[in-house]
């Protein structure tokens, strides 16, 4: 057997994630590498940090991006938070939610669920009721952008809910961060994870990650050490903290971060807000051309995210054969659908530097062939 360098084809994606990484970020990645604790890495860093606060909206000195995948960053605020006498009160509207639910259960918190239904926002009222019906619950945890179902829920107003029952929130913004308002101080979000390759359009394998002073005298409070030595994020902290000696934790992803520090200066350069609106105006075009294909939307308009869209698949055709037809013949990537959704929904990411006119042009004129 003979091998030669992995060259990988030349990819437009517009699935559920990863997402097309500019030129850009992916010439900072094969910058030198150098060590991770030299001086100009930890100066870039601290960059890193305040970078992720203006993309998070926030002060909380606790901002860093985690060396792991957003499902790293899921665990990292569950083991870190909630202990076996906590009742956590979780929503569940999707495949991110039921894993959030997996996370508590391994823990041996007491769970509570507030169900809503697949391709709908979580619904305040019920998280109100459960909240009531459980006066011990001491944490909600919800997912902000489900990316299973194309659904956006209003995490002002869940962590407006939470906070008048004295909660801690735990809020998965692994599709929100960059792509959709999210304002973590002013909603008042206690710890809050993303992952990198989104709508932040980064390379995949990192996780930011922010807590609250809230959640920081939490975790100081605890009695038991945090289960997980990797994700312990009182170990963690002395890596990432700004003030004095960095102490070796482990070896950060030095140029993924390089990578992650270029995102976010692209996100910076652009302006947050400009960022927000340039995915709804891309989804807007989106959706009028699928409406010109009579294709449908599963999540009603008011809900729907713009940079995760979730359509049925027209009637008689095969999802499978649909997928592979664009990848083959265009080199375009959309998502199958998960969950309940499989076999009977495609999910059409428009998220970060996918989130451009040429793409919704290309995905148009694809389907277009595809489907007649
Ligand atoms: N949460 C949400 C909402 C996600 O969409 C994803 C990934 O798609 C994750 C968590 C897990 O992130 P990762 O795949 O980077 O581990």
């Amino acid at each position: 057997m003979s091998f030669s360098s992995f060259i990988p084809p030349q990819r437009t994606l517009m699935g559920p994630g990863p997402s097309d990484v500019s030129a850009r970020v992916l010439s900072a990645l094969s910058r030198p590498t150098i060590g991770h604790l030299d001086p100009s890495f930890v100066a870039m860093m601290d960059e890193v940090k305040l970078l992720l606060q203006y993309a998070f909206q926030t002060q909380n000195p606790y901002t860093i991006a985690l060396s792991a995948p957003g499902s790293a960053g899921m665990e990292a605020c569950f083991v870190n938070l909630v202990t076996p006498e906590d009742t956590v009160v979780v929503c569940r509207n999707g495949v991110f939610g039921a894993r959030m639910i997996e996370n508590v259960q391994r823990i041996g918190a007491k769970l509570v669920t507030v169900e809503s239904d697949w391709g709908r926002a979580v619904e305040p009222q019920k998280l109100e009721d459960a909240l009531k019906q459980h006066p011990e619950a001491s944490i909600v945890a919800f997912v902000h952008a489900e990316t299973s179902t194309g659904a956006s829920s209003d995490a002002k107003t869940l962590c407006d809910i939470a906070r008048q029952y004295d909660c801690l929130t735990i809020v998965d913004a692994v599709t929100s961060l960059g792509g959709s308002e999210l304002k973590v101080d002013e909603w008042g979000i206690d710890a809050i994870y993303s992952g990198s390759q989104k709508c932040l359009s980064c390379v995949p394998g990192i996780s930011p990650v922010s807590f609250s002073e809230r959640a920081i005298e939490k975790l100081k409070a605890r009695n038991v050490p945090v289960q997980s030595w990797f994700l312990d994020q009182s170990l963690v902290m002395g890596y990432w903290s700004g003030e004095g000696k960095r102490a070796y934790h482990h070896t950060a992803p030095v140029n993924s971060l390089y990578a992650m520090h270029e995102s976010l200066l692209m996100l910076k350069e652009e302006g947050l807000e400009n960022s927000w609106q340039r995915h709804k105006n891309m989804h807007q075009l989106l959706a009028d051309g699928l409406a010109d294909l009579d294709i449908e939307f599963i999540v009603p308009k008011s809900e729907r995210l713009a940079q995760l869209n979730t359509i049925k698949i027209p009637h008689g055709l095969d999802d499978a054969q649909v997928r592979g037809y664009l990848l083959n013949e265009f080199n375009l990537e959309i998502g199958a659908g998960l969950g309940q959704f499989a076999g009977n929904a495609w999910r059409i990411g428009l998220m970060g530097f996918a989130a451009r006119k040429e793409n919704v042009a290309l995905c148009l004129a694809a389907l277009t062939e595809a489907i007649n």
